[in-house]
């Protein structure tokens, strides 16, 4: 699972000032996923949510990283090259 991997991954980073915040946020995050189920799956959310996004969104561009943090761009652009 690419998405768990990234969680782990990012864990490691020990250059953030805020990684103590990061990491716990990120936690949060792995136990929802882990807790997630087919069950949890509304049909057609996934279609309703990119018909509403802009052309320009990461989601319809391939989901672009930034060159200098290696990280998924978000409409604001970096969030770590804006923080
Ligand atoms: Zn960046």
């Amino acid at each position: 699972m690419e998405l768990y991997e990234a969680i782990n991954s990012r864990r490691t980073v020990r250059d953030f000032e805020n990684e103590p915040i990061v990491a716990e946020y990120l936690g949060t995050f792995q136990k929802l996923i882990e807790r997630m189920t087919a069950k949890d799956i509304i049909e057609g959310t996934l279609t309703k949510w990119l018909s509403q996004a802009d052309e320009n969104d990461p989601v319809k561009c391939g989901f672009p990283k930034c060159k200098k943090h290696d990280a998924y761009i978000c409409v604001h652009g970096c969030q770590v090259c804006t923080d």
